[in-house]
C-alpha cells in the first residue's frame, strides 16, 4: 500500500466512524483541490505535520488551467494540463472525495453533498468560480457550433475553429463580470493573428478585439506595450462592448455600450464590420467565429451562504479582508482563489502570494488567537502572451500599480514582449506549479 493508499484508507476509516458518531472534526477544513487548496494544504503540512487537514474536493482531476491559452493555439498538450486529483493531495492530508454545500459556521460546521457534516478548528474556502453560461443569452446554444469556442470552455474546440476559419470577421471578447485570468481573453486573440498569418487567411480577416472595459489593460506601462502589439498586428479595437446576446443561427453578437455616464450607443469607427444599432443602444456585429470568456460568478453554494457578501459590488463573493484574507465575521474562516471577493485579478500567480498569508495567520492564530504579521498586497500577474514566442509579464498589486519582481526585473524588461518570458510561460511555470507550487514548495 502506497502513502496515498493509505491516507484515503485513513480518511475512510475516519468517514466510517463518522457514520457512527455525528461528524468528524479537522483542525483545518480545505474546501476545493484546486490551485488555492492545495498550495494552502501543502504549505500547512510543511510548517506543522501535526495538523489534521482535510480537502473536501469532489473531482479526480486536477487541471493546470494557465497553459488551456497556449492548448487553443495548438502549442500546449491538453492531456499534459492534466493529472490526477490523488497524486496531488499532500502526504497526511485527508481527501474527501465530496462536495461542500451549506454552512454553519457558528457551529463551525460545513455540510457536503454525501449527507455528512464536518466540523473544524479553521476553514479555508477556494472552491474556484462558476462559468455562469447561462446568464448570457444564445451561448449555451452558440458553443454547440462550428464557429464559437472558449479556452474556458473547451481549448481544443479553440483550435478546431482557428483551423476551420477561411477568413471573414474574427470576434474576440469578454464579459462584464469579473473572470479567472483577465488577459487570456486577449491572449488567444494575439495567438489567433499569428495563427491566421502561418495560414493565410489573415489578409482576408478581420481580427476585433471587443471589451466592455476601456482600455487593453489597467496597468501601465503593460498598457502602452500591448497599445502597440495591437497596432502593429492590425486588431480593431472596440472599447466600452459588452456582449449581452448571441445569435448563433445568424452569427451575430449584440453588445450594449458600456461607457459609464454615457447613454449613446456608438459604434467606435466602423473598419468596414457592418455593424449595426439595434433597439435599446444595443450594436449588433456579424461574426465568422467568435471566441470569448463566458460570464462567471462565485460557485452558487458560495453565492447562497452567509459567507458571501450580501449586497454591494462584491455580492455573491466570499466576503473576506483583502489584506489578511480572513473572514469579516466569521473569524475561524479564510478564503483565497477565484471566489474571494479581492479588487485584484483572478489568477494562480495570485493565489501563490495568498496562501503564504492564510497559512501565517491559521498558525498563529492556533498557537495565540492573534494574527500574524503576513498581509497580501493586491500581488498578481498576468503572462500576457503576445505571439508564438513571444510574451509580456504584467506583475501588479491593489489599485494597478506595477509590482514587477525586482530579479526578473533586473535581468529582462518584463514590459516588453519577450522569447525568454515565453520559454518562462511555456516550460519554466508548468513545471513550477506542478513540481514546486503544488508541493508547497513556493
Ligand atoms: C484559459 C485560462 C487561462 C489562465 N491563465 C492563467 C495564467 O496565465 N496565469 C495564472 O496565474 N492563472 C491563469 N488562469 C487562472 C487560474 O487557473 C485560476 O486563477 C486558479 O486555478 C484559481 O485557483 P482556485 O483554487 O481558486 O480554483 P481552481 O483551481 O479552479 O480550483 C477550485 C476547485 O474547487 C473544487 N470545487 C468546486 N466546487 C466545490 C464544492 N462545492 N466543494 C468542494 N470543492 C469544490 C473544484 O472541483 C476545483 O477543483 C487561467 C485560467 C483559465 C481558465
Amino acid at each position: 500500500m502506497d502513502v496515498t493508499e493509505k491516507n484515503r484508507a485513513l480518511a475512510n476509516l475516519r468517514l466510517t466512524k463518522s457514520r457512527a458518531m455525528s461528524s468528524v472534526h479537522y483542525d483545518v477544513l480545505i474546501i476545493g483541490g484546486g490551485t488555492g487548496g492545495i498550495m494552502t494544504a501543502a504549505q500547512l503540512r510543511r510548517k506543522d505535520k501535526s495538523l489534521r487537514i482535510a480537502i473536501v474536493e469532489p473531482s479526480k482531476d486536477h487541471w493546470y488551467q494557465p497553459a488551456w491559452t497556449l492548448v487553443g493555439a495548438g502549442t500546449f498538450s491538453m492531456k499534459a494540463t492534466r493529472r490526477d486529483e490523488r497524486d496531488q493531495i499532500p502526504e497526511g492530508v485527508d481527501w474527501l472525495q465530496d462536495a461542500a454545500t451549506t454552512f454553519e459556521p457558528e457551529k463551525s460546521t460545513l455540510n457536503t453533498r454525501s449527507g455528512r457534516s464536518y466540523t473544524y478548528g479553521h476553514l479555508v474556502v477556494s472552491p474556484g468560480i462558476k462559468l455562469d453560461i447561462d446568464a448570457l443569452p444564445g451561448l449555451r446554444e452558440a458553443l454547440e457550433t462550428d464557429t464559437v469556442c472558449s479556452n474556458y470552455v473547451d481549448p481544443e474546440k479553440t483550435l478546431r475553429v482557428l483551423r476551420a476559419f477561411k477568413g471573414g470577421t474574427a470576434v474576440f471578447t469578454q464579459p462584464s463580470t469579473p473572470i479567472k485570468c483577465g488577459g487570456a481573453p486577449q491572449k488567444i486573440a494575439y495567438l489567433a493573428d499569428e495563427y491566421f498569418r502561418k495560414h493565410d487567411v489573415r489578409d482576408k480577416t478581420k481580427l476585433v478585439f471587443a471589451t466592455p472595459g476601456s482600455v487593453i489593460f489597467g496597468v501601465e506601462p503593460f498598457r502602452f506595450a500591448l497599445e502597440d502589439v495591437i497596432r502593429k498586428k492590425n486588431i480593431i479595437f472596440k472599447p466600452f462592448y459588452n456582449p449581452v446576446r448571441i445569435d448563433p443561427a445568424k452569427k451575430e453578437i449584440h453588445f450594449k455600450w458600456s461607457k459609464p455616464g454615457d447613454n449613446q450607443c456608438v459604434i467606435t469607427e466602423d473598419h468596414g464590420l457592418n455593424e449595426k444599432v439595434e433597439g435599446e443602444g444595443t450594436i449588433v456585429m456579424k461574426y465568422d467565429m467568435l471566441h470569448l470568456a463566458p460570464p462567471q460568478s462565485a460557485p452558487d453554494f458560495i453565492k447562497q451562504s452567509p459567507l458571501a457578501h450580501a449586497e454591494g459590488p462584491s455580492k455573491g463573493w466570499l466576503e473576506v479582508d483583502i489584506h489578511t484574507l480572513q473572514h469579516k465575521r466569521y473569524p475561524n474562516i479564510f478564503g483565497l482563489g477565484d471566489v474571494a471577493a479581492l479588487p485584484t485579478a483572478k489568477t494562480g500567480a495570485a493565489i501563490r502570494k495568498q496562501a503564504p498569508v492564510v497559512v501565517a495567520n491559521i498558525l498563529q492564530r492556533i498557537k495565540d488567537g492573534a494574527l500574524a504579521s503576513e498581509q497580501y498586497s493586491g500581488y498578481s500577474s498576468c503572462p500576457l502572451v503576445t505571439g508564438y514566442g513571444k510574451m509580456l509579464l504584467a506583475e501588479f498589486k491593489y489599485d494597478n500599480v506595477r509590482d514587477s519582481d525586482p530579479l526578473l526585473s533586473r535581468l529582462f524588461d518584463t514590459s516588453k514582449p519577450l522569447w525568454s518570458m515565453w520559454v518562462l510561460k511555456k516550460y519554466g511555470l508548468p513545471w513550477l506549479y506542478w513540481n514546486k507550487m503544488l508541493k508547497g514548495a513556493m
